[in-house]
């Protein structure tokens, strides 16, 4: 089967064609975080997906060059570099930075480029293209001082979000506030502005709008044309729709050729909000124990066109089934090392994981697979059938499988407590003294370790299911 994905744009599967000549050369833009505060799990289910698109295509041989905006100029960011009485420059670079440790954290690969709004080069690059919009009529500068994006001369305008113009009530000149447009939906490229966060233009001083930073990025670095670009579905109207209007307006050219997008997070079923207490940031949750790659599998594991809905549960379970890819990792490694002999069984694996992913990325039946491989082969290993060969393979097949997913255990060092008592356990068994032993193993469980008696020797690692 082709690789293929649901477009937004066309609202179907289309199989996958990219742009290169030669086919294997992929240019993805997604929009990243705007940094007023730390971000939120919702936020990383979107770079998660993001993430596992990019880890798949480069399995089946593409060549990924990934760009990621950082927004660090908007009216967010500036409300809240003022709610906090600092620069924003100041204010933007420390949730830069917890962003940074939170990608991390859950072993997002980095995009090849982060640029920043208030880069002074991007910053020239959305000028010239606003002057284009204007030179052409596709804008216009208002009473106001600001330049707005004229979305009627633009008849593919609501193409992206399959959203009807006539439903926007267009009765001549709208007064809204402070703006002084033409038409309600028209929007803004360049907010007059005067103050210290602030450039010059031929406008006068003012702001970028934030549609016009990703327009500009993306061309500035990737062309005219790119090839998929990703975000929330939340960002399709208008922040996309706005995207694609203000850079075909200027390079006449088809912007994208695949919109993915991915859904909601929900929590407990609900919408997150501070309110509701149900709002969460990867802090949040490494203080109630749980580790990056647990946070990882539970954000990633539904598929991305459906809502995924945050529990507690959901987290547990998480780490319930990477305690069993963590054990049947070592039971194969033990197998395929050659330390049990009658073997009997030849069992290979297959291609059920990336074809599963091949289907519009989906996780779900691809999980399935990987579960349904590890009980079968846990049942040979079971009945001590399966031969080394075999479990050699299967090895090979999870590196490949790991590759994309990135969930296999890290072997950190042990705190120094915990290796202390690690060692004085190791120590009891070889004097025989089964009480201290015992003693140890209860002690180690208390402090959340677990450890357990392999034939390589004693292996301590964090308590599942705790
Ligand atoms: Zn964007």
């Amino acid at each position: 089967m082709p690789l293929r994905f649901f477009n937004t744009y066309s609202r179907q599967l289309e199989d996958f064609e990219p742009r290169d000549a030669t086919g294997r050369k992929i240019d993805i833009y997604t929009c990243g975080p705007t940094v007023y505060s730390r971000a939120h799990i919702g936020n990383f289910r979107a770079y998660i997906f993001e993430d596992l698109l990019q880890r798949h295509l480069e399995l089946r041989g593409y060549k990924v060059r990934r760009v990621m905006n950082i927004t660090d100029v908007d009216d967010k960011t500036i409300r809240g570099a003022r709610e906090a009485g600092i620069p924003l420059t100041e204010s933007t670079a420390q949730f830069k930075e917890a962003f940074f440790q939170d990608i991390e954290t859950l072993r997002i690969k980095r995009a090849d480029e982060f640029p920043a709004a208030t880069d002074q080069r991007y910053i020239e690059k959305m000028i010239e293209m606003i002057a284009t919009l204007i030179s052409r009529g596709l804008a216009y500068q208002a009473e106001d001082k600001s330049v707005y994006f004229r979305i009627n001369k633009f008849p593919n305008y609501g193409k992206l979000a399959h959203f009807d113009l006539t439903q926007l009530q267009s009765t001549g000149r709208v007064k809204h506030d402070e703006y002084d447009k033409e038409h309600i939906g028209d929007f803004a490229l360049w907010k007059a502005w005067d103050d210290d966060v602030g450039w010059e233009s031929p406008w006068g001083r003012g702001r970028p709008g934030w549609h016009i930073e990703c327009s500009a990025m993306a061309t500035a670095l990737l062309g005219d044309q790119i090839d998929i670009h990703c975000g929330g579905i939340d960002n399709i109207f208008p922040h996309h729709e706005a995207e694609i209007a203000q850079t075909e307006g200027v390079t006449g050219k088809k912007f994208v050729r695949y919109w993915l997008h991915c859904a909601h997070l929900l929590v407990d079923g609900q919408k997150m909000s501070k309110s509701l207490g149900n709002f969460y940031t990867l802090p949040n949750l490494l203080e109630k124990g749980y580790t990056g790659r647990e946070i990882r599998y539970a954000l990633m594991r539904v598929h991305y066109r459906a809502p995924l809905n945050f529990t507690w549960e959901g987290m547990n379970e998480a780490r319930e089934s990477l305690a069993r890819i963590d054990d049947w990792l070592v039971r194969l490694r033990e197998t395929a090392a050659g330390k049990i002999d009658k073997r009997e069984i030849d069992m290979q694996p297959d291609q059920d994981f990336e074809e599963a992913l091949d289907d519009d990325l989906n996780i779900s039946a691809a999980l399935g697979f990987l579960f349904e491989k590890i009980r079968e082969t846990n049942r040979a290993l079971d009945r001590n059938e399966l031969d080394t060969g075999s479990a050699k393979a299967w090895l090979n097949w999870w590196e490949r499988v790991n590759g994309v997913l990135v969930l296999e255990e890290e072997i950190a060092p042990l705190p120094p407590e915990i290796a202390k008592l690690a060692e004085a356990r190791a120590q009891a068994r070889l004097a025989k003294d089964w009480r201290k032993s015992d003693e140890l193993r209860d002690e180690l469980n208390a402090r959340g370790w677990e450890a357990r008696d392999t034939k390589d020797g004693q292996k301590v690692t964090r308590r599942a299911g705790g």
